[in-house]
């Protein structure tokens, strides 16, 4: 065998595996068709929420609260900020599954978070507006990850941790031989005992039975005056709809729609930011309700989501071959993870368990609906 290890993607949750497998010691290769951080994945655009009052459930805390451990210190290995904790403001209606499982969570875990009222809001940031029927949680040690920032420093960390690279080369096959698997790239074959698929949005070009669904979405920078500057980064659920977005930078403040898209079959359907007559009108609701100050559009972006058919992750091993962990379906929420992710990758690459419980995320739930 060449390697204890080989990472298929070495974009968010690869480049995190690559620097703590290189770290404990296992011999890894990490291989990407790009250079990452880069445009042609799912982590550009600079900023992502980090947030541990999770609505999405409470099963997700303790990987969250792992990978918050992680993030800081990737930032004081690195001397890069790569989280700037300013706190992420939750808004939904009061009597939303979303805000229980949030409240949930900040008991359960005892999180560090707030609870305020929509004048409360207002009083605070004068640029956020909350219907009264809305009820507010602050989680002040949250914040926003700089994605860029974060991939950069473990793709630097993990060589200098003796990580091997290989950029710039698409793998084609990810295939079981006898006590290992073998790789197989555009300039030559290589060999190891595991290997951790983090192929992100693509993931179904190398196995087509992943339930995976690749997701065309936009982000978009406004005009915004200086009190966008000071605000949270938040989230923001309305009329069935999710929104997120980020205190005002250089650009201005960007917003995103969380649900909603365009499903695609090829890349030929990733049409640029504007293309589709949806990408300048779907924030409007939300800019009128909840942002008023904000003004015109100033920049606008694509990227991807992995959608699985719950959009809950899958952290597993590929069906029938027990030396390849897949981590997929991170559904548009997973940046956050993915310093723990990486983690529990690297784990698995040097043969050992994660301590944290799994289970959730496992393929076996769709059993019912799929071939898998
Ligand atoms: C618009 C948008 C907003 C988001 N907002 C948030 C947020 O606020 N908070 C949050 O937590 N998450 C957020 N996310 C989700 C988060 O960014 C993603 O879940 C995460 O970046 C995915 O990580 P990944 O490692 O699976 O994929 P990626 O980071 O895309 O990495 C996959 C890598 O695999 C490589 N690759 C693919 N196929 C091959 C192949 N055959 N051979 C070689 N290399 C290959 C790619 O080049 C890429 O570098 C958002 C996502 C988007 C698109």
């Amino acid at each position: 065998m060449q390697y204890d290890m080989i990472i298929v993607g070495s974009g968010s949750v690869g480049s995190a595996a690559g620097y703590y497998a290189a770290k404990a010691g296992t011999k890894v290769l990490m291989i990407d068709s790009g250079v990452p951080p880069h445009k042609d994945a799912s982590h550009h655009g600079v900023t992502r929420i980090f947030r541990c009052a999770y609505g999405e459930g409470a099963h997700y805390v303790p990987l969250v609260l792992r990978a918050k451990q992680l993030w800081k210190e990737l930032g004081e290995i690195s001397g890069k900020e790569v989280l700037k904790q300013c706190g992420v403001l939750n808004l939904a209606p009061k009597d939303s599954r979303f805000m229980a499982n949030i409240q949930k969570c900040v008991q359960q875990f005892n999180l560090k978070a707030e609870t305020l009222s929509p004048e409360k809001v207002h009083e605070r940031w004068a640029g956020i507006t909350a219907p009264e029927d809305y009820a507010a949680v602050f989680e002040s040690d949250a914040g926003v990850l700089n994605t860029e920032l974060a991939i950069g420093a473990y793709v630097k960390l993990s060589k200098e941790a003796g990580a091997e690279q290989l950029f710039n080369t698409v793998v084609t096959a990810v295939k079981p031989i006898e006590n290992g698997v073998e790789v197989e790239t555009s300039v030559g074959k290589f060999r190891s005992r595991k290997a951790l698929v983090s192929a992100g949005t693509w993931v179904r070009k190398l196995f087509p039975e992943m339930p995976i669904q690749p997701l065309r979405k936009t982000f978009v920078w406004h005009n915004a005056p200086e009190i966008y500057k000071n605000i949270p980064g938040f989230v923001i659920t309305h009329k069935s709809h999710s929104y997120y977005g980020f205190p005002s930078d250089g650009i201005g403040l960007k917003v995103g729609k969380h649900n909603g898209g365009q499903y695609m079959q090829s890349l030929d359907e990733f049409l640029p930011y504007g293309a589709v007559a949806e990408d300048k009108t779907e924030l409007l609701e939300c800019l009128g309700a909840f942002l008023r100050g904000a003004g015109e559009a100033v920049h606008g972006e694509v990227c991807s989501y992995d959608m699985s058919p719950d959009s809950n992750f899958i952290i597993d091993v590929v069906p029938n071959i027990p030396n390849v962990m897949v981590v997929s379906g991170l559904s548009g929420h997973g940046f956050k993870f993915t310093s723990a992710l990486g983690e529990v990758a690297a784990l698995f690459g040097g043969g050992k368990e994660s301590p944290i419980d799994l289970s959730a995320f496992r393929l076996s739930r769709f059993k019912k609906s799929s071939q898998l």
